[in-house]
């Protein structure tokens, strides 16, 4: 009999409410509010050591329940958003002006709660709403300030002036530190995602440009580059030059040894060819085993030239211990004349290389 491993009860109430997966926004909203939770607590007991009103010390255990509870609310609800959106503002507008004016009011630690709620706020309402709502708490908090200022009879006195200085540093520093917590956090996963998405980009982009067996580019990226280059060919006239290359007699080779040793010679043709590249030239699989070696601002000779010592080279590579006879390659260069479209001027290497195949192989034409 095999039993099911039993996720731990903290394991399940991390998924469901903490988890990495879970939108950035949910993720933050349960984290805070549960830190609420402890908020609640630790204000609360604060409020009994330091001799604090029954009503102060009523309101931290309240928030206790009051913060894990409305976040199970907002999960459990079919529209999220519209719950947090409730949730902030029943904080905002009345749980921390609720502490504030029974906590002592000015002369407390409250003032920079308001800041952290306003923050919040911004933060998990969605758009406009949250910057309406925050508006509209900063009048409601200016509010209740120049009310705690004239009408001193509305706010519950706290005994003693130590505990005064002592609410206001804590309640800063647990402020100050959790802002600073938060943003980091906020920031850590952002350059997370940032990176990733970065990376998945990179990725698709390679999938759709590059040839997987040779990492040379694809005939899609090619004819976009040879567009590219033909462009300022027409326009500024600069010498633009192809060379199209066939393995010879392939078919046979790979008849004879198997296709894993055709891949490989494939594999080390087109680094041949590559490490042949100069400044602007890209090397492309045409087809299976053609090759198309672009050369931008590269005249005819020269491009001819090129060709021929890259059939040299391939010509004295030494391939795989069971190739017993030299591996050749056919070409076809061709340079671009302005009456040509990137189709008849890779065309008319084509034809070049055929020229090639037809007289001997392991030789240069010229389209
Ligand atoms: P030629 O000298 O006239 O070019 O003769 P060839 O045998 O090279 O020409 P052909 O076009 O008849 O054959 C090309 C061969 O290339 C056929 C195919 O099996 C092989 N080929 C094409 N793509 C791949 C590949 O990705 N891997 C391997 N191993 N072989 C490939
Ligand atoms: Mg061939
Ligand atoms: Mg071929």
């Amino acid at each position: 009999i095999v039993s099911r491993p039993k996720k731990s009860v903290w394991k399940r109430i991390y998924d469901k409410y903490f988890s990495k997966e879970l939108p950035i926004r949910t993720r933050f909203f349960n984290i805070i509010f549960a830190c609420g939770f402890l908020w609640g607590i630790s204000g609360g007991t604060a409020c009994i050591m330091l001799g604090s009103t029954k009503m102060a010390i009523m309101i931290g255990y309240s928030m206790a329940v009051l913060f894990p509870g409305m976040m199970i609310i907002a999960n459990v609800s079919s529209n999220f958003q519209l719950l947090v959106t409730i949730s902030m503002q029943l904080v905002n507008f009345v749980v921390m002006p609720a502490i504030y004016l029974s906590g002592g009011g000015i002369d407390c630690g409250i003032p920079s709660y308001f800041v952290l709620g306003l923050m919040l706020n911004l933060f998990l309402v969605d758009g406009k709403t949250g910057i309406v709502t925050s508006a509209l708490e900063t009048v409601w908090y200016a509010f209740i300030y120049w009310i705690s200022f004239y009408k001193h009879f509305i706010v519950l006195e706290i005994p003693g002036a130590k505990f005064t200085y002592n609410a206001i540093w804590s309640n800063a520093l647990m402020v100050a530190v959790l802002m600073g917590i938060l943003i980091r956090e906020i920031f850590r996963l952002y350059q997370k995602e940032n990176l990733l998405v970065n990376q998945t980009i990179k990725k698709l982009d390679e999938l759709a440009t590059i040839d997987p067996l040779t990492t040379t580019f694809n005939r899609r990226y090619m004819y976009d580059y040879l567009g590219k280059k033909i462009d300022s060919a027409r326009n500024d006239g600069v010498p633009l030059s192809v060379a199209m290359f066939d393995i010879d007699h392939f078919k046979n080779l790979n008849d004879d040894f198997g296709h894993i040793v055709g891949d490989n010679v494939l594999i080390r043709i087109s680094a041949v060819i590559k490490s042949y590249c100069q400044n602007q030239d890209i090397v492309a699989r045409y087809g299976g085993e053609e090759f198309l070696l672009i050369m931008p601002e590269t005249n005819f000779e020269e491009a001819k030239e090129r060709a021929e010592n890259i059939r040299c080279a391939i010509e004295s590579t030494k391939f795989d211990e069971e190739i017993n006879r030299p591996v050749t390659i056919s070409g076809g260069v061709a340079e671009f004349s302005k009456s040509m479209t990137a189709e008849t001027f890779v065309d008319t290497a084509d034809k070049a290389l055929y020229k090639a195949k037809g007289t001997g192989r392991n030789k240069i034409c010229a389209g």
